[in-house]
C-alpha cells in the first residue's frame, strides 16, 4: 500500500478548521470552494475599492447628463463654476482622461459624460458620441 507522503495540515482557508492530507505539495486548501474563498477574501477590499469608485463614477455621470439638458434648454455650450458646483462634482475625478484636439484640454470622462475647464470659471460638458 502506497504511503501519504504528505503531514496532514489544516486547510489555509481561516474559516475552514478541516485538517487534510495534501495530495501535491503546492496543495494548502481542503477543497476547492475553500480556495476560491480565500483568494475572494484576498482581493475583497480591492474589489470593494472599484465597486465603490464606480458608484461615484455613476453618481457623476447622473450629474453630468442633468447639467448637459440644463445647457442645452439655456442654449449654452458651458455650464458656470456655481452651477457645476452644486453638483457636488469632484472636479479631479475621472474614470477617463481624454484630450480635446480643438482646445487641447483635458476632458475628464465617466461613462456616458465627461466635462473640460476651460481655465475662466466655466466647464464644458461632454456627451460620448
Ligand atoms: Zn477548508
Amino acid at each position: 500500500m502506497k504511503k501519504f507522503r504528505y503531514k496532514k495540515i489544516e486547510c489555509a482557508n481561516p474559516d475552514c478548521e478541516v485538517e487534510f492530507i495534501p495530495s501535491r505539495s503546492n496543495q494548502f486548501h481542503c477543497c476547492e470552494a475553500c480556495r476560491k474563498r480565500k483568494n475572494y477574501v484576498e482581493n475583497k477590499p480591492e474589489t470593494d475599492r472599484i465597486r465603490a469608485l464606480e458608484i461615484r463614477f455613476k453618481k457623476v455621470d447622473k450629474s453630468l447628463a442633468r447639467l448637459y439638458q440644463q445647457m442645452l434648454k439655456m442654449k449654452a455650450d458651458k455650464v458656470s463654476k456655481e452651477l457645476f458646483g452644486y453638483e457636488n462634482i469632484d472636479p479631479f475625478l475621472c474614470n477617463e482622461v481624454r484630450q480635446n484636439p480643438n482646445t487641447n484640454r483635458p476632458i475628464h470622462f465617466f461613462y456616458n459624460y465627461g466635462f473640460e475647464y476651460d481655465g475662466a470659471g466655466f466647464y464644458i460638458i461632454h456627451k460620448m458620441k
